[in-house]
């Protein structure tokens, strides 16, 4: 018998590659999706999804909501993966409205008696990294609670760990650091860098408008972040993880890495909100069309956050240890992929 999981947000851009994993592993996936647009819906249209009848959507509806039993009835799955909100919505209050609460979550497996049947990972909000600024983060560390938000984050990361203990459930928090692909959505800066830097180049735009050229963030491939959540689940027992390359780099390195790879070679001018990435040198045909002094990086204010975190180094040396990981996708591949995949949708929309 294949094993079953529950992926919650599965169109996301986590859902949509932990599913590709699981799938490829022999599980029959059930998705929880909201309604409305279909996220990275072009993720789900190959021969892994058409007419699979080892992949099951089910929409959101406001009884799923209140009552994720009723599904877990149907499906009995052996992993549950909550993997929250879609991306760009932040606030705790709409994982409230929009999501399968974790505590809801753990009840409705408690309620069916699938305590000891059922394996659950959490998605602990990457918040909860932010609310230890400029320390280094491990399994281990106390969070301060500026806000009524934090709270509710760190409260569903206590409860995950209060049912491990009081239930003796197998439930995990993964705490992953910041994980990019081609299917991030452009509310993140890395990808609204390779999509602008792609589209200037295409003379789809002009400019890219940025915030904090200094924040400093550690990125890996989230492709390579979802075996991670998987192997969190496939342990002897459960524990939390902090998942990270361990290594930090700044917006605009980001920035040179990306237009490098669109053959163009910028130089910074000016500091603070003055400050330009100003093009250099061309060296690829790709950037023909634009010319040695063309800026094409402004700073703009709009984007600059009041409260940002731009310090906090990840210590993943626990998952390292316990779950062997390594990032499978170096930072340069990461970008090179990034950029491919956004330079063919904008010669596309060029082309038309
Ligand atoms: P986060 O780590 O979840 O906040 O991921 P983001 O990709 O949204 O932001 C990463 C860092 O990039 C933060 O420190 C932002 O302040 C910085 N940043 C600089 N310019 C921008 C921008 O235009 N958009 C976004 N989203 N972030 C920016």
């Amino acid at each position: 018998m294949s094993k079953v999981a529950l992926i919650t947000n599965i169109s996301g851009q986590d859902g949509s590659y932990l599913a590709e994993l699981l799938l490829k592993k022999g599980y029959t996936v059930h998705g929880i999706i909201q309604q409305g647009p279909f996220l990275n819906a072009e993720y789900f249209s190959d021969n892994l999804y058409v007419n699979n009848p080892d992949f099951r959507i089910h929409h959101y509806n406001q009884s799923e909501i209140s009552n994720p039993g009723r599904l877990l009835a149907l499906i009995r799955p052996d992993e549950i993966y909550n993997l929250g909100i879609p991306s760009g919505t932040t606030t705790h209050s709409t994982l409230a409205s929009v999501g399968i609460s974790v505590l809801r979550m753990l009840e409705a497996i408690r309620s069916q008696g699938l305590e000891h049947k059922t394996r659950y990972y959490q998605a602990s909000s990457s918040t909860l990294c932010g609310l230890v600024d400029g320390m280094s983060v491990n399994e281990m560390v106390t969070f301060s609670v500026p806000s009524a938000d934090a709270v509710a984050q760190i409260s569903d990361f206590w409860t995950v760990v209060n049912y491990r203990e009081t239930f003796g459930m197998y439930a995990c928090n993964g705490i992953l650091f910041n994980h990019e692909s081609p299917r991030r959505s452009e509310s993140f800066v890395t990808r609204k860098i390779t999509r602008g830097l792609a589209n200037i180049t295409q003379g789809l735009e002009k400019c890219l408008y940025l915030g904090n050229l200094n924040a400093l963030r550690d990125w890996g491939h989230a492709r390579d972040y979802v075996k991670m959540q998987w192997l969190m689940l496939q342990q002897d027992k459960p524990e939390d993880f902090v998942i990270a390359t361990g290594v930090q780099f700044t917006v605009r390195q980001f920035v040179t890495f990306a237009a490098l790879e669109l053959g163009i070679k910028l130089r910074f001018v000016g500091k603070g909100i003055e400050e330009k990435g100003v093009i250099a040198a061309i060296i690829s045909p790709v950037a023909a069309a634009l010319k040695v002094g063309d800026v094409i990086v402004t700073v703009d204010p709009r984007y600059i956050r009041p409260a940002e975190v731009s310090k906090v180094s990840a210590n993943p040396s626990k998952a390292r240890r316990q779950l062997g990981w390594a990032p499978e996708t170096s930072l340069q591949d990461l970008v090179i992929e990034m950029v491919l995949a956004d330079l063919a949708t904008a010669k596309e929309a060029a082309r038309l």
